[in-house]
């Protein structure tokens, strides 16, 4: 075992593993609304010796020597995703969605200080208040839902709410919200209770750099993303804000300043280089009039998948989708609970989805009633509205059969001959 031999040498047992996902990823639809798939050039970048250097700092600010070049990946990354969202400052270094969010806390509030978020259970993350999580833990945390008829946002309870709660800062963003968010009544209702507007957009970052979405930039002091949802680039997050701190404007450091401190030295250490020049690569890919027609086309997607499986009868929380997701709920199939078994009847045909709580969850997060599911990473392979029917019609079967194993491996066979028509990184064995 040498220091220059393959993977495939050095480590069977792994490079198997490996072999077996790209496997995995090329027979089956990837349902899940948070996935995709990057592009030859992103993965390209991220196996490279960016991932050796230490780089302690920003850009022209460091720590050690020897910094010169990834200072030009980083500072790529950082200019383009400022044209991208059409943002002042931009942090690229967080490591993921979650640290990403919780630099926001640590930037912006004082340990215990109120907070208003989402409702992990109606639609919200973990991180936007959850009793289980940090957010939840450390700050006064109180929580909007949507509305228990229309399954909606109503910006009139949020606004009582926050005048009720009156919370230092209020996020807007999603996870399993199936609709457009507006992000100008959530700047209406941070201006009347004075609170920092903070937007997570991890899973619409594509659709909001894109039009396909409004951009929540100019209604926000900051706004978080994850890079690897419709963003389609490496698995990371940044922070984007404004340089001006609105409700701290003679304070001792500014927003972007109070941001950056909050990532390094705050939270992190070095940042993770070879994903920055991968997110280099993504966002330079996102700025091209291609990636507005695939956001347009997840959309579009979305809606077929969405109206196919509602004419075979299953029931949607909202009644649809105008964004990438969509939340079926199992209640009116008599599967109330039974989201873990409906996952695993759609894993044995080859359908990749996750159960999901849905709004006033008549059973529990662990057991729950319903499935999330979405278009971005089934779009990035070319699929378009005539196999979202394919696609709705197998899911449906198989929810109306969960227990009969011969329609389940109807189903498979509909899948395999559905995918194989769609050669993901074709010509490319990534070990080879
Ligand atoms: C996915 C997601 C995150 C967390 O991202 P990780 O990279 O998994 O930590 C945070 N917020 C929202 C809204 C998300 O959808």
């Amino acid at each position: 075992m040498a220091f220059m031999d393959d993977i495939s040498v050095v480590d069977p047992e792994t490079s198997e593993a490996i072999l077996n996902e790209e496997k995995r990823i090329r027979d089956g639809v990837e349902l899940i609304p948070s996935e995709n798939f990057v592009s030859k050039a992103v993965l390209q970048a991220l196996g490279t010796v960016f991932t050796n250097k230490y780089s302690e700092g920003y850009p022209q600010k460091r720590y050690y020597g020897g910094n010169q070049v990834v200072d030009v990946v980083e500072t790529l990354a950082i200019e383009r995703a400022k044209k991208l969202f059409g943002a002042e400052h931009v942090n690229v270094q967080p490591y993921s969605g979650s640290p990403a969010n919780q630099a926001v806390f640590f930037a912006l509030l004082e340990l215990g200080d109120p907070f208003l978020g989402f409702d992990l259970n109606a639609g919200g993350h973990l991180t936007h208040g959850s009793p289980v999580n940090f957010s939840g833990r450390f700050y006064k945390c109180a929580q909007y839902t949507v509305d228990k008829e229309t399954e909606l946002l109503d910006y009139d309870v949020i606004m009582k709410l926050a005048k009720e709660a009156k919370p230092r800062m209020i996020l807007s963003g999603l996870t399993a919200y199936p609709r457009k968010l507006d992000f100008k009544a959530f700047r209406e209702i941070c201006d009347e209770v004075g609170a920092y507007h903070w937007a997570d957009i991890a899973h619409i970052a594509g659709l909001c750099a894109t039009g396909v979405h409004q951009n929540p930039m100019p209604y926000c002091d900051v706004v978080t993303t994850t890079t690897h949802k419709t963003l389609r680039g490496p698995r990371g997050a940044m922070i984007m804000c404004s340089i001006k701190d609105r409700l701290d404007p003679n304070g001792k450091k500014n927003m972007a300043q109070k941001i950056d401190g909050a990532v390094f030295p705050g939270l992190q250490g070095g940042p993770h280089n070879h994903v920055n020049a991968a997110k280099a690569v993504a966002f330079r890919e996102a700025l091209q009039p291609d990636f507005k027609r695939y956001c347009q086309q997840i959309v579009k997607n979305a809606k077929v998948l969405a109206d196919t499986m509602m004419g075979k009868g299953l029931e949607l929380v909202t009644g649809g989708t105008d964004n990438h997701l969509m939340v079926i709920k199992l209640v009116n199939k008599g599967l109330t609970g039974k989201g873990k078994e409906v996952q695993t009847a759609l894993q044995e045909a080859e359908i990749t989805v996750n159960k999901n709580t849905i709004p006033y969850e008549p059973s529990s997060p662990f057991n729950p009633s319903g499935i999330r599911l979405g278009t971005p990473a089934v779009t990035t392979r070319g699929m378009k509205e005539s196999e979202m029917k394919v696609i709705g019609e197998c899911i449906a079967r198989v929810i109306d059969n969960v227990n009969d194993k011969e329609a389940i491996a109807r189903a498979r066979k509909d899948i395999l001959e559905l995918c194989r028509g769609f050669p993901l990184y074709p010509g490319m064995g990534i070990l080879k």
